[in-house]
C-alpha cells in the first residue's frame, strides 16, 4: 500500500493515530548538540542523561531555625534546661564538638555541628534575652522524635544517581536542580528551525490596509507562538500570494535552510490550492487528508531533508493541527519524548450532533458544578474559522473516531490546553 497513492486516500481516510505513528516513525531526532549557560536552558532538550556529582544536602544540616540538642538530653516530664554554648549558622559551621547536656542555637540550612541529634524549632523555646540558656516544656519533648527537623546528607540528591534523563524538556525546576550541582552550562539538542508561512490572495499583514474583500492574516501570529513556546527557532517568511512560481522560490529556498516548513492555508483542493502541487513537485508527499474535524486536509512531507507540514487555513484547523499533530512531530525532532498529553475524564455539559468516522476536537471550558465536578461547556460555535472560540477556550473536548454523538450528562475527554504547552 502505498501512501500517495490517490486511490488509498480516496478509499479510507488515514486516522489520526495512524498518521502520527507513520509521520513519527520518518522523522529522526536532531543529533547536534551544544552548550548553553542555565539561564539560556529553559525549554531546551537535555541531550544526555546527567549525573549527580555532589550530594545534596552535602552534609546533615538544621531543617528549621532552632537550637541542636542531644536527644537523650530531653526530660520527658519535666522542664529540660540546657546552656547554649554557641551558635551554627548557615555557611558558618560550629567547629568543637557539643558534649552531652549543652545546646547550640542553629539556622535553617546550618551544618549540624558533631554531637547534637535532634532540632528543636526557636518556637517551641523559651531563652532569656541573650540566649545563654533555653527551656523546653515536657509537652514539647513529648512530640518530639529523634533526628527531627534534621535534613540528611544526599536526601535530596544523591552524587553517582542519575540527575536528570536525556530528552527531559528543561523546566525551572531542572534548571535549578542543576545549578544545585554547581553545573554552570547544558548539553542540549541543537533547536528545531522552523520556517513559517501562510498563504492566500486575501491575506494582508495587521498594520496595511485592507482591500475590500480581503482580510487580516493571523495564522502566522498563532503558529509562530506556538513554536516559540515549544522551544523552536522561527524564521517569518511572512505571506505568500496563491501563486506557483512564489511558492516554488520561496519553499525551495526555505527547504534547505530549516528543519521543518509549516506552511498554512493552500491544501484542500480549491483551485487555488497550490501548496500540496509545489509540495509534491520540490519532494513528496507522505500523506494528506485525515479522519479528523478540524484539519482534514493536513499534509505531510518532506523536501530532500526538511519535513513539511501543510496545515489548513482556517485558524482553528491551523492551531487543533498544531498541537495534536504537528506537537508530536517537533517534540521527537527536537530530542524529546512526544508522550501524550494528560486527559481528564469530564461530565459533557452539552449534547452534540455528529457522524462517526473522524476523531473531532471541540473549543471547550471546563466549569465546577455545585458539588465541584468538571463539567464541559461548548463555545457557541464550532466553526474551524471561529478564531475567538480558541481564545475563550481553555481546552479540548476530543471525541474518538466511533463517537455516534455526545448527550447530555456523557463522559467526554477533556484536554487542556496546559497539558499541550499552552498556558
Ligand atoms: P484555505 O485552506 O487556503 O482554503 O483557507 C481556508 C480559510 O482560512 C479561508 O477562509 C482563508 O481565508 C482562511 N485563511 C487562510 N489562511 C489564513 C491566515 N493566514 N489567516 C487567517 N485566515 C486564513
Ligand atoms: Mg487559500
Amino acid at each position: 500500500m502505498s501512501l500517495s497513492d490517490p486511490a488509498h486516500a480516496a478509499e479510507r481516510l488515514l486516522t489520526w493515530q495512524e498518521a502520527i505513528a507513520l509521520a513519527l516513525q520518518s522523522i529522526q531526532s536532531i543529533a547536534e548538540i551544544e552548550s548553553v549557560p542555565l539561564l539560556s536552558a529553559e525549554g531546551r532538550v537535555l541531550a544526555d542523561d546527567l549525573p549527580a556529582r555532589l550530594d545534596v544536602p552535602p552534609g546533615d544540616n538544621s531543617a528549621m531555625d532552632g537550637f541542636a540538642v542531644h536527644w537523650s538530653d530531653l526530660s520527658p516530664d519535666a522542664v529540660t534546661r540546657l546552656p547554649v554554648i554557641g551558635q551554627a549558622l548557615a555557611g558558618h559551621r560550629y567547629t568543637r564538638p557539643v558534649p552531652r547536656g549543652a545546646a547550640v542555637r542553629i539556622t535553617t540550612g546550618a551544618l549540624l555541628p558533631e554531637g547534637p541529634d535532634t532540632v528543636i524549632m526557636q518556637e517551641h523555646c523559651r531563652t532569656d534575652p541573650e540566649e545563654t540558656w533555653l527551656e523546653i516544656e515536657p509537652r514539647i519533648t513529648d512530640r518530639l522524635r529523634l533526628g527531627e527537623n534534621i535534613r540528611r546528607r544526599g536526601e535530596d540528591v544523591q552524587a553517582g544517581t542519575r540527575l536528570l534523563a536525556h530528552g527531559c524538556r528543561l523546566r525551572p525546576q531542572e534548571i535549578a536542580l542543576a545549578a544545585g550541582q554547581g553545573i554552570a552550562y547544558l548539553n542540549v539538542v541543537r533547536q528545531p528551525r522552523v520556517a513559517v508561512v501562510s498563504t492566500g490572495d486575501e491575506l494582508y499583514e495587521p498594520g496595511s490596509e485592507l482591500p475590500s474583500g480581503a482580510i487580516y492574516e493571523s495564522n502566522r501570529y498563532l503558529l509562530i507562538g506556538l513554536l516559540r513556546r515549544l522551544g523552536c527557532a522561527v524564521t517569518d517568511l511572512g505571506i505568500l500570494r496563491d501563486d506557483r512560481e512564489a511558492l516554488l522560490a520561496t519553499l525551495r529556498r526555505a527547504a534547505a535552510g530549516h528543519d521543518v516548513l509549516l506552511t498554512s492555508g493552500g491544501v484542500s483542493i480549491g483551485t487555488a490550492d497550490l501548496v500540496k502541487e509545489v509540495i509534491a513537485e520540490l519532494g513528496q508527499i507522505a500523506f494528506w487528508r485525515l479522519a479528523v474535524k478540524p484539519g482534514k486536509p493536513v499534509t505531510f512531507g518532506r523536501i530532500a531533508d526538511c519535513l513539511v507540514l501543510g496545515l489548513p487555513g482556517n485558524p482553528v484547523s491551523v492551531m487543533v493541527s498544531f498541537l495534536r499533530f504537528a506537537r508530536p512531530l517537533l517534540l521527537k525532532l527536537m530530542g524529546a519524548e512526544p508522550v501524550e498529553p494528560m486527559r481528564w475524564r469530564v461530565v459533557a455539559d452539552f449534547a452534540f450532533r455528529r457522524k462517526p468516522g473522524r476523531r473531532e476536537w471541540l473549543r471547550a471550558q471546563v466549569r465546577l458544578d455545585a458539588e465541584q465536578r468538571p463539567l464541559a461547556v461548548l463555545y457557541h460555535t464550532q466553526s474551524s474559522g471561529a478564531l475567538s472560540s480558541l481564545s475563550w477556550a481553555d481546552g479540548l473536548v476530543e471525541l474518538p473516531e466511533d463517537c455516534a454523538g455526545v448527550a447530555l450528562g456523557d463522559t467526554v475527554d477533556y484536554l487542556p490546553f496546559s497539558a499541550l504547552g499552552v498556558e
